[in-house]
């Protein structure tokens, strides 16, 4: 018998056997097997994708659009993608060899790894951070070095404490502003002391601007546009969230020819193209779809401040977020952990948040709760929390 369990144990690769199940997951699983509850847990639009972008990728099937599209993608979007991102955030991209179109912004992060990545080669994740980024860093071989932020600074990360994870094995550092789970920004200035950092180690850096559009209180700044930051930046972004288009599968990378030239060889030979009728559809959303974009930005920042406003209510301490559409309120004060709070709360007022500890260092001690869904919904997620924290007083 144990020769059997050996053997379908080696059948796995060690290297995937070693990498944790997403902590989200466990929540999302307890709460589908419940009536009543209200979900501050899922990271997406509460939207559907505008009218007029569906229509754009009906007709392109209409038309019988329906073969792969070039490898990097249809050209008049990567146009369309080097337009949006000069107007937007004045960084200038050539479309043919600067832009590729990924199957979310989840392919670029992934060949983006693998692109660069040789074996025990570091890459400084700045934390709490989106879930995917360590698991993605040691399945590319590398290894992932967190950078833990914290509240005392708004959830910024400061040039010093970059310095002081740099070794010399260390490649590349990943950034994600505005970020998930904080909602956290960062200015052009602050910006700036990361841009000197990276030219002075000769660090490449990966910039997950995926939440760029939803910046509420000031204009994103693309750490690309800085002085010598074109040439060693990894710019991530797509149109899961600003376009409410998380189906659709559809992202976008933006890098120096070289990296995007190797990241296009994975691309090429584990996906050949991004979904041809998704991205006639996303012409669409970038050419005519702005005005949605605006709509529903508007739409979040009044959940935001509302949000924010009841936190501080409720007694439980929040900063404001900047961006996205997360809140990333503490709840150290209760004297449970965040796994125990959020299971807790799911248990007995069927409210479904992600326990902080699953985005990495920096976590532990806070719950994200995304308000990207109805203000009934809540208002009534903010009655049932303040009923469950009057409980454990
Ligand atoms: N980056 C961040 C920061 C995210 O929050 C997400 C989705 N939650 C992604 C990337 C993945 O986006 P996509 O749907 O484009 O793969």
């Amino acid at each position: 018998m144990s020769s059997i369990s050996i053997n379908q144990t080696s059948r796995l690769s060690q290297r995937v056997q070693e990498i944790p199940p997403s902590g989200i997951r466990r929540f999302f699983d307890l709460a589908s097997t419940m009536e009543n509850v209200i979900s501050l847990g899922v990271g997406e639009p509460d939207y559907v994708t505008p009218w007029k972008v569906r229509e754009a990728s009906i007709s392109s099937l209409e038309r019988g659009f329906t073969s792969y599209s070039a490898n990097a993608g249809v050209i008049e979007l990567r146009k369309a993608i080097s337009d949006y991102m000069q107007d937007r955030f004045s960084v200038s991209y050539d479309p043919e060899t600067e832009v590729l179109v990924t199957v979310g912004a989840s392919e670029a992060i992934d060949i983006g790894m693998r692109a660069i990545l040789n074996p025990g080669d570091e890459v400084i994740i700045v934390e709490p951070t989106f879930v995917s980024y360590r698991s993605l860093v040691s399945m590319a071989g590398g290894v992932p070095v967190p950078v833990r932020t914290g509240v005392e600074n708004q959830f910024k990360v400061t040039a010093e404490q970059i310095k002081e994870a740099i070794t010399p094995r260390t490649k590349a550092l990943m950034i994600c502003f505005p970020n998930n789970p904080t909602g956290s920004t960062m200015t052009k200035e602050e910006l700036k002391e990361l841009s000197a950092l990276a030219n002075e180690h000769n660090l490449l850096v990966f910039s997950d601007e995926i939440y760029a559009e939803l910046s509420y209180d000031e204009e994103h700044c693309s750490i690309a546009e800085l002085d010598g930051m074109k040439d060693r930046t990894i710019l991530i972004s797509g149109f899961s969230k600003a376009f409410a288009m998380t189906g659709w599968r559809l992202g976008f990378v933006l890098a120096p020819p070289d990296i995007l030239a190797a990241m296009l060889k994975i691309h090429q030979y584990t996906l050949m193209c991004a979904p041809t009728m998704a991205q006639y559809g996303a012409i669409e959303a970038l050419e005519n779809g702005m005005e949605d974009v605006e709509q529903m930005r508007n739409s979040y920042r009044q959940r935001r401040n509302y949000v924010v406003k009841s936190f501080a209510e409720i007694g439980l301490p929040c900063h404001s977020p900047g961006g996205a559409f997360y809140a990333f309120p503490s709840v150290g004060s209760t004297g449970f952990t965040s796994e125990e709070f959020a299971e807790r709360l799911l248990l007995e007022e069927r409210v479904a948040v992600v326990p902080g500890h699953v985005f990495g260092e920096g976590g532990e001690g806070y719950i994200r709760c995304s308000y990207a869904t109805s203000m009934d919904h809540l208002k009534e997620a903010m009655t049932r929390l303040d009923r469950f924290l009057t409980k454990y007083k």
